[in-house]
């Protein structure tokens, strides 16, 4: 018999470990089965360099759970200890994690002190976290045939180690639950702490039975004798196999996980189905995966799955996992993956993600970081490689894609500079075009008298459609920007571009001003019907009816035959109020209503000669024509709709 005390002086280690660990108490069961999970696999690399000699028959770890005893057992049938490395492994090796941890926490946050009991290696410690008692059994692969060791402590420094009998090697860890921790007792608990962390562990575990289904031979079938008459019904109701329900073990875990194996053995419909596993609560397929299977220069596998988004409040962030050799570690990636590949869904697995509790720490770690910058790498090349391989399936993903590249250019430059070799313009013909394309394309028509190249686009087909057609007829090409993030990306474009170019390059929308003012190509004289009098006489004219709030009032000198009057947006101003919006602030120009440009066509007869007219027939025109200029914008509503309605009805 052996008595010691674990190697603290200071301190007693016990009540520090609840006291720190406690908001994360639930990862004991975590830290017992990996230990376990541990102890196997070093078993299997011994008998595979041939150290090991005897059987390693079936490894599976159970654990148990009794009520009546108020224990939880798990039980490994892995390397085992010898007295010997119990003193070594579980003495001794508190002491040094302990030192340290006890000289680091007094000045750390809880959250970090955490972690610190899992980086020193007291991962075994964290039983007392639910524990009062906890034995360890056990007996080394290298002891067959001599007793085992069984290891007693009750959370104080003091244990005891005697001798025990054991007829088979490996360990068992009884975890006495602490009075007021009895939820760890549940089966249901139990299940959903299994579910959570061991789901993928690489050695089969066992939590209780299942019922299954088990098909039974029909030995009745051989024996009997099938008339002639039998009828092909009986006959059919004979064939169809027997199945009996039987308990068979319940194995929780996964052990040869989708990531891990290799993509060229994998077949497209396993990666939807393990998207499933993964996610059983998201009905959609996802659009598309990444397999990320490399070793250098990190040990690094997982599956990233682009999920299909339809707007922008089906977002799902932090829906990644995190594993450290299929051990799960967190999925609250926030600020440990950059904030683009938050958006996606999947695993990344990976043993130099420490495993730890806090995400400061994780966020803090160099390994992590590197892992995170290298994983953007990596999407970022096989984005290309699709998009090399199969433009036309790339062109039919791009729509669903887009958000996630557009999010990835305006927050990461280096992910920028990649993607420019794959994003794609969409045009309002739907034809897709990469940057270098578009501008090539572009390039004649669309320079401005500044040298400046100029984008144009519509965020909606059917509200811009009038100013839509007026550009295609003017030759110019349109662009269709109506993503969720598009207003921001076409101000990291316009940056990004000017940095490179010459001159300028800026969007605009196509109802930003009149067709022939989006793009000066040469400075010429204007004619005009109207003098600055006569333009300001009509201008006041118009203020009388229109809503000077939302509209204001200016002049173009188009052709006699173009619409006397159009609605513009100053590309500017608009940009402004949207952006503010999206960022949710109230502040000056988004909580301004929208402004818009009332442009009158100083050529049009209709407005050239509105003051010729009587009083009472201009208010009328003016009335009509600011009417008919909202409706064709979609803005005429309510009430001024429905007197509009009206007064056009009595005319018929
Ligand atoms: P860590 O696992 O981080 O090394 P632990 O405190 O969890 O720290 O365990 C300390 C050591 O005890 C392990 O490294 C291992 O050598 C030994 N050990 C723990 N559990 C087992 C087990 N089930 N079988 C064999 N050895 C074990």
């Amino acid at each position: 018999m052996q008595s010691g005390n674990i190697g603290v002086k200071t301190e007693n280690i016990f009540p520090v470990i609840k006291k720190f660990l406690y908001s994360d108490q639930e990862i004991f069961l975590r830290e017992i089965i990996s230990n376990a999970v541990d102890a196997s696999q070093k078993l299997k690399a011994l008998a595979a360099s041939g150290e090991f000699k005897g059987e390693l028959g079936d490894l599976t770890i159970k654990v148990e759970v009794d009520k009546q005893k108020k224990t939880i057992t798990v039980r490994d049938r892995g390397i085992g200890m010898t007295a010997e490395e119990v003193d070594r492994y579980i003495n001794q090796i508190a002491f040094s994690g302990a030192e340290e941890f006890i000289a680091k926490f007094k000045t750390k946050t809880e959250a970090e002190s955490a972690n610190i009991i899992g980086h020193f290696g007291l991962g075994f410690y964290s039983a007392f976290m639910v524990a009062s008692k906890v034995a360890l059994i056990t007996k080394s692969c290298k002891e067959e045939g001599t007793n085992g060791v069984i290891w007693e402590c009750d959370g104080s420094p003091e244990y005891t180690m005697n001798e025990i009998p054991k007829g088979d090697r490996g360990t068992d860890v009884i975890l006495y639950v602490t009075e007021g921790d009895e939820e760890f007792l549940e089966e249901s608990r139990i299940r959903e702490l299994l579910n959570k962390y061991c789901k993928f562990l690489p050695v089969p575990i066992q939590f209780g039975t299942k019922k299954v289904q088990e098909p039974i031979e029909d030995v009745i079938e051989d024996a009997e004798v099938v008339g002639d008459d039998a009828t092909e019904e009986k006959k059919e109701e004979k064939k169809e196999p027997k199945t009996r329900e039987v308990e068979k073990p319940w194995i929780i875990n996964d052990v040869a996980p989708l990531w891990k194996k290799a993509p060229s053995e994998i077949k497209d419909e396993e990666y939807d189905e393990f998207y499933h596993v993964l996610y059983p609560m998201n009905f959609g397929d996802p659009l598309f995966h990444i397999h990320l299977n490399v070793d250098y220069p990190f040990d690094l596998t997982g599956i990233l799955y682009f999920p299909k988004v339809k707007n922008r409040y089906e977002f799902q962030r932090n829906k990644i996992q995190l594993y450290c050799n299929q051990v799960f570690v967190t999925d609250s990636v926030e600020g440990i993956l950059p904030e683009f590949l938050s958006l996606l869904h999947g695993v990344i697995d990976s043993p130099d993600i420490p495993l730890n509790v806090s995400r400061s720490f994780l966020q803090s770690d160099q390994s992590v970081k590197k892992i995170s910058t290298y994983i953007t790498k990596k999407v970022a090349e096989k984005l290309e490689e699709l998009f090399k391989k199969d433009r036309e399936a790339y062109e039919k993903n791009w729509d669903d894609i887009r958000v996630f590249i557009e999010y990835g250019m305006i927050s990461d430059p280096k992910f920028y500079e990649r993607a420019e070799k794959f994003f794609l313009f969409k045009d309002t013909e739907g034809k897709y075009y990469t940057i270098e394309e578009y501008k090539e394309l572009i390039k004649e028509k669309q320079t401005n008298k500044d040298k400046n190249l100029v984008y144009l686009y519509a965020t909606d087909a059917d509200d811009q459609y009038t100013n839509i057609e007026n550009a295609k007829s003017r030759g110019y090409n349109v662009l269709m920007m109506d993503g969720i993030l598009d207003s921001h990306f076409i101000s990291a474009y316009e940056q990004k571009e000017g940095e490179k170019n010459e001159g300028r390059t800026q969007f605009a929308r196509v109802d930003s001003a009149p067709t022939d003012k989006l793009i000066v190509t040469e400075e010429k004289e204007e004619e005009s019907k109207l003098d600055d009098k006569q333009k300001d006489a009509i201008k006041a004219e118009f203020e009388k009816v229109i809503d000077k709030m939302r509209f204001n009032v200016e002049f173009s000198n188009e052709n006699e035959t173009d619409a006397p009057v159009e609605i513009t947006q100053n590309e500017w101003m608009r940009r402004m109020k949207e952006m503010e919006q999206l960022n949710g602030g109230m502040s000056f120009y988004g909580s301004m209503p929208d402004s818009y440009t009332l442009m009158l066509n100083a050529n049009n007869p209709v407005i050239a000669g509105l003051m010729d007219k009587s009083e009472e027939e201009r208010t009328t025109t003016i009335q009509q024509i600011y009417d008919l200029a909202q409706l064709s914008k979609n803005l005429l509503k309510g009430k001024e709709l429905s007197e509009f309605v009206k007064r056009n009805m009595e005319k018929l």
